[in-house]
């Protein structure tokens, strides 16, 4: 029989991002999504025509997803953008008609901005917003802070130990964005990324035109197909969850509010929940990870453990990475740790090792 060996329950923190979300020692929250290293948001400015005819197509090749910012006063075709939106990428809101920040109506140009997104395509909400040429006022974040906004991009560059690090300060109303432009070398990207695997904390990439010797898209910072497509393939060699702006971002909140609080013990299952002070507007999916070597016992197959939700069983899988093998890169098992998604203040959730 399996035993979980349940030690005195540690008294619980309350301090700091990095504190409260591990249970005894087989249990934690994962800094990230299926407990990828670091995170990664593809941000692409202005909506210029590049974006649906290369990157759009390009991601979706390699199963990546990414935020596209647009100005909704100058789309007159949305049906590309609803297309993105259902291949996973995220709509976001750059205002009507991208004005600098000081004396605008936030009514005329980021309230009808997020409307006219919502109407258009609504199977999305707008969670997001890029300010316009970088610049806000305080007004105008707290504007944002206000209306349920969980984050907005700003253009300040990332330093290493900055958003590069997983912490609980990031001001959420002016994350950071490396710029990529027309003469940013595949070395300098790949340090970027390099950064943030290492340090486990979250990037986001700021691109505007992408054209090709067909799509002649040369708004601002263009980058040619090639290169953006080897930037795409040396993005695959990283262990990180590429994802868009906005679920990044929740996901990071929804961590740093959330702790792991036991509700029983037995010598064959646990039970605990997970509790967020003051849940966000809506909830998101937290990743659990489950360290397999219980006991001194091996658990050595995800259908061995049974993880219950609210009367629903959730799919447990073994952490899986990149590895380069032969110039592809294939996706590796690690059967040491196992990870399951569950959804905070939604249940106790349950372990039972069978
Ligand atoms: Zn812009």
């Amino acid at each position: 029989m399996v035993r979980f060996s349940i030690p005195a329950l540690v008294a619980l923190v309350l301090a700091g991002c990095a504190d409260r979300h591990s249970f005894e020692s087989q249990l934690s929250i994962a800094h990230w999504k299926d407990n990828y290293k670091g995170a990664v948001a593809l941000t692409f400015d202005d909506w210029t025509p590049g974006h649906p005819s290369i990157v759009v197509p390009e991601l979706q090749e390699r199963g990546m997803v990414a935020t596209f910012n647009v100005i909704t006063g100058n789309v007159s075709d949305w049906e590309p953008l609803r297309a993105a939106v259902a291949l996973g990428n995220e709509v976001a809101n750059h205002s009507v008609t991208h004005p600098h920040p000081n004396g605008i109506s936030f009514e005329k140009e980021i309230l009808h901005a997020k409307q006219k997104i919502e109407a258009e395509i609504p199977q999305q909400r707008v969670y997001t917003f890029a300010y316009p040429y970088g610049e806000f006022t305080d007004s105008l974040r707290l504007y944002l802070e206000e209306s349920g906004y969980v984050a907005a991009r700003g253009v300040k560059t990332p330093m290493p130990g900055e958003d590069f690090a997983f912490s609980d300060s990031v001001d959420y109303f002016d994350t950071k964005a490396y710029s990529v432009m027309t003469e940013t070398s595949l070395a300098d990207f790949a340090t970027q990324l390099g950064n943030v695997e290492q340090s486990g904390g979250m990037l986001t990439y700021l691109y505007h035109s992408i054209y090709s010797d067909s799509i002649k898209d040369f708004s601002y910072a263009w980058v040619i197909d090639s290169t953006f497509r080897q930037q795409l393939e040396t993005l695959m060699l990283y262990d990180l969850w590429v994802a868009t702006y906005s679920d990044m971002i929740r996901y990071h909140r929804q961590y740093c509010a959330t702790k792991i609080e036991k509700v029983k013990s037995s010598p064959t299952a646990y039970v605990f929940r997970l509790k967020t002070e003051k849940p966000l507007d809506e909830q998101t999916p937290l990743t659990l990870l489950l360290k397999s070597s219980i006991d001194g016992i091996h658990v050595e197959d995800a259908s061995k453990i049974k993880v219950m939700q609210d009367g629903k069983q959730l799919p447990v899988k073994p952490v899986s990475f990149n590895i380069l093998e032969n110039g592809k890169v294939r996706k590796a098992f690690s059967y040491d740790e196992y990870v399951f998604d569950a959804m905070p203040n939604a249940g106790d959730i349950s372990i039972e090792l069978k």
